[in-house]
């Protein structure tokens, strides 16, 4: 097991109090720190989380702890160093957002088992708590999430934010097991139970290609070993009836036993079956050499964990391209809104009227259309004006929304499709930006009862985009911001 997993068995005989189960039940009753990680909670439960006991959902009693910044902690920036007891070491900072942070504790476990489903719920709240709630919300207060949590785990190319989904993880980690069984058969643990289930080893053999060598290793029933896919599922009918399912190809081609085990055949499909599978039998010799096995997903052939994970997103389809704002010049919460508001999630009247929350269906900024996502961020005359303004300021050729037309993310990509790779990410960075103050001055208007002039907004939203590009102004001989000329 050492040689697969990262820990060492003595740490897996921690007592059952270090269990994961504590962790979830415990998070939620702390506050945030000032930098918006509740660190006192991440050293808490980041002690191991290994026992062999079954997990448990009662509460334990919290254990000292120790917290050691290695590096200066900013107000909401730069990183900040977690060490727990048992010396595992959490990085979070800015570029590594708190539910990172947080799966990342959780794949020695996945790693090496196979967590209920209760476990990862809780896990999966924690982390929803992370990203939905409201900075400063007192312990305890309900997220109200805005997108569906199993499109945040989405990968960022297919419309997420690129967080985890710890159950398709786990399972691409497991799969890790397989791996290791066929292609290094001296490890100690071979031939011991693995914590794969009957879903982890279709996705593994859906994902290798074996070359029948001696036929030692390969069972005949279930591995891919021939054309087409795994005779299980060529010739489903024989299978049922089938005795011997998981002998290995060698001992069922030795002397035809695979006719033997077929002796129950009783109707006319599984006998046309028969005849077929003998038929393909026929064309098939044992050679010399082991089976050798190729991972389908990786060119090198070999398993990677990434891999794994990628193919169980295999067939989804993208909403929207993604690279136009997680590219774009502007900062990460000006790119996250973009995000939900490519997702048409903003908290604009259309989607207060369908929380029931309390609206004035009439938009804040004309003052004659309903307020929707569509309206607010492109057909609005008051974002147009915005945002043509800072179009004539940054040199950007923008295209007319046609009225009743095509969405925010066709009008989007029709803007920056003709411009070169930077231009495109400072024409989409003025995109974002404008979005983000017309949404300000929405909110000015709805909770503060102010309201500015269109020139006014684009004139905070022009300094929004001058700050940023100064910020990210980088000497390139020390690395240190360079000064404003
Ligand atoms: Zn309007």
């Amino acid at each position: 097991m050492e040689a697969l997993c990262p820990i060492s068995l003595r740490r897996c005989e921690r007592p059952p109090e270090m269990q994961l189960g504590a962790m979830a039940g415990q998070v939620d009753d702390e506050g945030l720190d000032g930098s918006g990680i509740p660190i006192r909670q991440l050293c808490r439960t980041s002690a191991p989380i290994l026992s062999l006991a079954r997990l448990t959902s009662a509460p334990i009693p919290a254990r000292p702890h120790r917290l050691r910044p290695r590096t200066p902690c900013g107000p909401s920036r730069g990183p900040v160093l977690l060490a727990s007891r048992a010396g595992i070491i959490l990085l979070a900072d800015a570029a590594h957002p708190a539910p990172s942070v947080l799966s990342s504790m959780v794949l020695y476990h996945l790693a090496v088992f196979k967590l209920p489903v209760w476990v990862l719920r809780r896990i999966e709240k924690i982390m929803r708590s992370f990203l939905w709630m409201k900075p400063g919300a007192t312990p305890g207060t309900r997220p109200h999430p805005l997108v569906n949590w199993r499109t945040v785990c989405r990968p960022k190319e297919l419309g997420g934010l690129g967080v985890l989904d710890l159950e398709r993880f786990g399972r691409a980690m497991r799969l890790r097991w397989l791996w290791y069984a066929w292609t290094d058969p001296d490890r100690p643990w071979i031939g011991t139970e693995n914590p794969c289930d009957d879903t982890d080893m279709e996705l593994f053999r859906a994902s290798t290609e074996i070359t029948l060598g001696d036929g030692a290793k390969c069972l005949f029933w279930h591995d891919h070993w021939m054309q087409g896919g795994a005779l299980r599922h060529q010739f489903p009918d024989l299978f049922t009836i089938a005795t011997r399912k998981r002998r290995t190809v060698q001992k069922e081609l030795h002397q035809q036993n695979w006719i033997r085990s077929l002796a129950r055949i009783s109707t006319m499909a599984q006998l046309q079956q028969f005849v077929a599978l003998w038929t393909t039998m026929q064309g098939v010799a044992l050679q010399p050499h082991p089976d050798l096995i190729r991972w389908r997903w990786t060119e090198s052939g070999i398993y990677t964990t990434a891999s794994a994970y990628r193919y169980q997103f295999m067939g989804s389809c993208a909403p929207f391209r993604s690279a136009k704002f997680w590219k774009g010049h502007a900062e990460a919460k000006c790119r996250f809104f973009a995000w939900i508001a490519l997702h048409g999630k903003i908290l604009t009247a259309d989607n207060l009227a369908l929380r029931g929350w309390p609206h004035d269906p009439i938009c804040k900024l004309c003052q004659i259309h309903h307020e929707t996502v569509q309206h607010l961020t492109l057909d609005c005359h008051f974002s147009t004006s915005v945002r043509e303004q800072i179009f004539a300021w940054n040199g950007t050729i923008g295209v007319p929304p046609p009225p009743g037309g095509n969405s925010l993310n066709d009008w989007w990509d029709e803007t920056i499709s003709h411009l070169p790779k930077e231009k495109k990410r400072e024409a989409s960075g003025a995109i974002i930006y404008s979005m983000w103050g017309v949404w300000k001055e929405r909110n000015r208007r709805v909770f503060q009862n102010t309201a500015l002039q269109p020139a006014a907004v684009a004139a905070l939203v022009k300094e929004d985009i001058a700050q940023r590009a100064y910020a990210h102004t980088q000497d390139p001989g020390d690395g240190i911001v360079a000064q404003q000329s």
